[in-house]
C-alpha cells in the first residue's frame, strides 16, 4: 500500500517532479501519443537527471509497482504508460549535444527526434532516425529505428554507440562494444526490457539538403507503379531512399484542390547523394509514369523530418498492424490494392519501409533485428480523430493485415507491433530470442521491466551461468 508518505521518500529523493491523480497536471501528464490508450498510473515521475531515475527504479522495486518507461510518448501500443503502477517519464531529460570534430551526437534518454534533427542540422550532420519529428529517441532508437536514411546509413541502432542504463537493481552501467557489449548487443533492437537508457551516444553522417519528398499517383496507376517500385528500389543507389504509400490526400495547401479526398499511391523520397546528381538519378523515375503531384526538390534535412507532423497531431487513435516482407508478389499486390481502395479515414495509411542497402548489409545476428534479408518493413495504420471511428479504423487493418500476412516473412517490426502476445514478439527476434532472454535473465531477472514488448528471462544451464557473472 502506497501513502503519502512512502511517496514523500521519493520526492525527496528527486530533483525531478512527481506527479499523483490528485496533481492538476495528472491528467495531461498520463496521456500519450495515440488517443486510443487511457491509462491512470498510481504515479508519474518525471526525472530530470540519472539520480531521478535510480531513485524512481528503487522506488518501483521496492514498493512491487509496476513500471513503464516512457520516451517520446509515440508507442503505438501505449507501453509508455500503465494502469496503477509507475511512469518513469524522461520527456525532461532532453538534451542534445553535438561534438561536431568526431561526428557523434549525445542524447537524453527523453528527447523527440525534432530537438536531434534541430542541434545536429547547425553543423550539417544527421543522425538517422523516424520520419516524424515528434516520435521519442527512446523506444525508436532501442526497437531499430527506421527512416529516411535507413538505405544510405542503416537503421538507427546501427548508428548507436553508447547507451548509459539504470539496472533493474538501481545500479548504473556504461554499454558498448567494449563494456557490457552483451548488452550494448541487446539494447540494439530489444527495447526497454534491459533497464532504463538515460543517454544515448548517435553516430552522425554529413547530411544538410536532401533532394526529397513525395510524388504521387492516382490509384489506378498503383499496381504498376508497386510492380515497378519493387524491382527499382533493391538496385537503386544506396544514396536513395523511397518509402511506398497508399493514403487520402488532405483537402488543402500544399495538394491541389483536384485531388483533395482522393485515395492515391505515392512514395517519399530522399536522395543525399551529390546535388548536381539529383535531377539525373530522378528523370529515370519521374519517366516511368508522370506523377499526379510531384513535391521532390531540395529541402533542409530537418523539413523532410517534420513534414508530416502538422497531419498527424498528438490525441488521434491510431491501430497499427505490421510484417516484415521478403518478396512482394503479385499475389500481394492485388491484395494492397484492394484494401487502399478501402482506406477507412483521410488519415489511415499503408507504408512499405525499404530494409536493404546499408540495414540490409549487416548480419541478422549482429543485432537482435533479425530480418535483415527482408526487403521491407510494412505496416497498416487505421488513424482518425474521431473516437468512435476506433472499431471502423481497427477492422479495416486487421482485415488488410490477415490479407497480406501470408505473404510476409513472419515477424514484424517491434515498433510497429502493438500487444500481440508471446508467440509474435518470438517471431520477430527468430533466432536472437534465446540470447535475448539470457541478457534479460543476468541484467533483469525478475522482469522488473515488462511494459514492453516483453523478452521473459532465460532460465535453464546457460542463463544461470550467465546470471552468476554479476554486472560488471
Ligand atoms: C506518428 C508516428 C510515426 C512513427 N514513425 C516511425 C518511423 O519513421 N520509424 C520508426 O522506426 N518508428 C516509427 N514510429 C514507431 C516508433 O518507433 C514507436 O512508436 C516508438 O515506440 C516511439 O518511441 P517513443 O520513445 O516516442 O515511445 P514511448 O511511448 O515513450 O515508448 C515506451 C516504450 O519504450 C521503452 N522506452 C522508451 N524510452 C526508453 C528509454 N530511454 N529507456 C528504456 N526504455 C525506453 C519503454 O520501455 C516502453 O516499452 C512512429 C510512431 C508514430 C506514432
Amino acid at each position: 500500500m502506497l501513502t503519502g508518505a512512502t511517496t514523500a521518500s521519493l520526492r525527496s529523493n528527486m530533483r525531478g517532479e512527481l506527479i499523483e491523480a490528485s496533481d492538476a497536471r495528472y491528467n495531461e501528464a498520463r496521456k500519450v501519443y495515440n488517443g486510443m490508450i487511457d491509462r491512470r498510473p498510481r504515479i508519474i515521475a518525471r526525472c530530470v537527471d540519472v539520480a531521478d531515475v535510480i531513485a524512481a527504479v528503487n522506488f518501483g522495486r521496492e514498493h512491487k509497482l509496476l513500471i513503464a518507461i516512457r520516451g517520446g510518448g509515440h508507442n503505438s501500443g501505449g507501453l509508455g504508460v500503465c494502469d496503477d503502477g509507475l511512469v518513469i517519464d524522461l520527456s525532461h531529460m532532453n538534451y542534445v549535444r553535438v561534438d561536431p570534430k568526431r561526428r557523434t551526437v549525445l542524447v537524453g534518454g527523453g528527447a523527440l527526434l525534432g530537438a536531434v534533427d534541430h542541434a545536429t542540422h547547425a553543423f550539417g550532420l544527421a543522425v538517422p532516425s523516424g520520419i516524424f519529428s515528434t516520435t521519442g529517441v527512446g523506444s525508436l532508437t532501442l526497437g531499430g529505428g527506421l527512416g529516411h536514411l535507413t538505405r544510405q546509413c542503416g537503421l538507427t541502432i546501427d548508428n548507436l554507440l553508447a547507451v548509459d542504463v539504470v539496472l533493474a537493481d538501481g545500479s548504473f552501467v556504461i554499454a558498448n562494444s567494449k563494456e557490457h557489449s552483451d548488452l550494448f548487443w541487446a539494447v540494439r533492437g530489444g527495447g526497454g526490457n534491459f533497464g532504463v537508457v538515460t543517454s544515448f551516444l548517435l553516430k552522425a553522417h554529413t547530411i544538410h539538403t536532401d533532394y526529397a519528398g513525395p510524388m504521387l499517383w492516382h490509384l489506378e496507376d498503383a499496381a504498376e507503379m508497386m510492380r515497378w517500385y519493387r524491382s527499382f528500389i533493391p538496385k537503386a543507389p544506396s544514396a536513395l531512399n523511397g518509402f511506398f504509400a497508399f493514403l487520402t490526400v488532405p483537402p488543402g495547401p500544399p495538394f491541389p484542390e483536384h485531388l483533395h479526398n482522393k485515395k492515391m499511391c505515392g512514395i517519399v523520397w530522399c536522395y543525399t547523394g551529390p546535388a548536381k546528381s539529383a535531377e539525373s538519378i530522378f528523370k529515370p523515375i519521374r519517366a516511368v509514369k508522370t506523377p499526379a503531384l510531384d513535391l521532390v526538390g531540395p529541402m533542409p534535412h530537418p523539413v523532410l523530418q517534420s513534414m508530416f507532423d502538422a497531419l498527424y497531431p498528438p490525441g488521434l487513435q491510431w491501430y497499427w498492424k505490421a510484417d516484415f516482407v521478403r518478396e512482394l508478389s503479385d499475389e500481394a499486390i492485388v491484395e494492397h490494392i484492394k484494401y487502399a481502395a478501402q482506406l477507412p479515414t483521410m488519415h489511415s495509411t499503408m507504408h512499405l519501409y525499404p530494409i536493404d542497402g546499408k540495414a540490409g548489409r549487416i548480419k541478422n545476428s549482429d543485432t537482435p533485428w533479425c530480418y535483415r534479408d527482408a526487403k521491407w518493413a510494412q505496416v497498416m495504420v487505421g488513424v482518425d480523430p474521431d473516437p468512435a471511428n476506433k472499431e471502423r479504423i481497427s477492422a479495416w487493418a486487421k482485415d488488410y493485415w490477415n490479407a497480406l500476412h501470408p505473404h510476409s516473412a513472419g515477424g514484424a517490426y517491434v515498433n510497429f507491433m502493438m500487444d500481440e502476445g508471446d508467440d509474435r514478439i518470438r517471431a520477430t527476434y527468430g533466432k536472437n530470442y534465446d540470447r535475448l532472454a539470457k541478457v534479460k535473465k543476468r541484467y533483469d531477472p525478475t522482469n522488473l521491466f515488462r511494459v514492453n514488448q516483453n523478452i521473459k528471462p532465460a532460465w535453464g544451464a546457460d542463463a544461470r551461468t550467465l546470471s552468476k557473472t554479476s554486472p560488471q
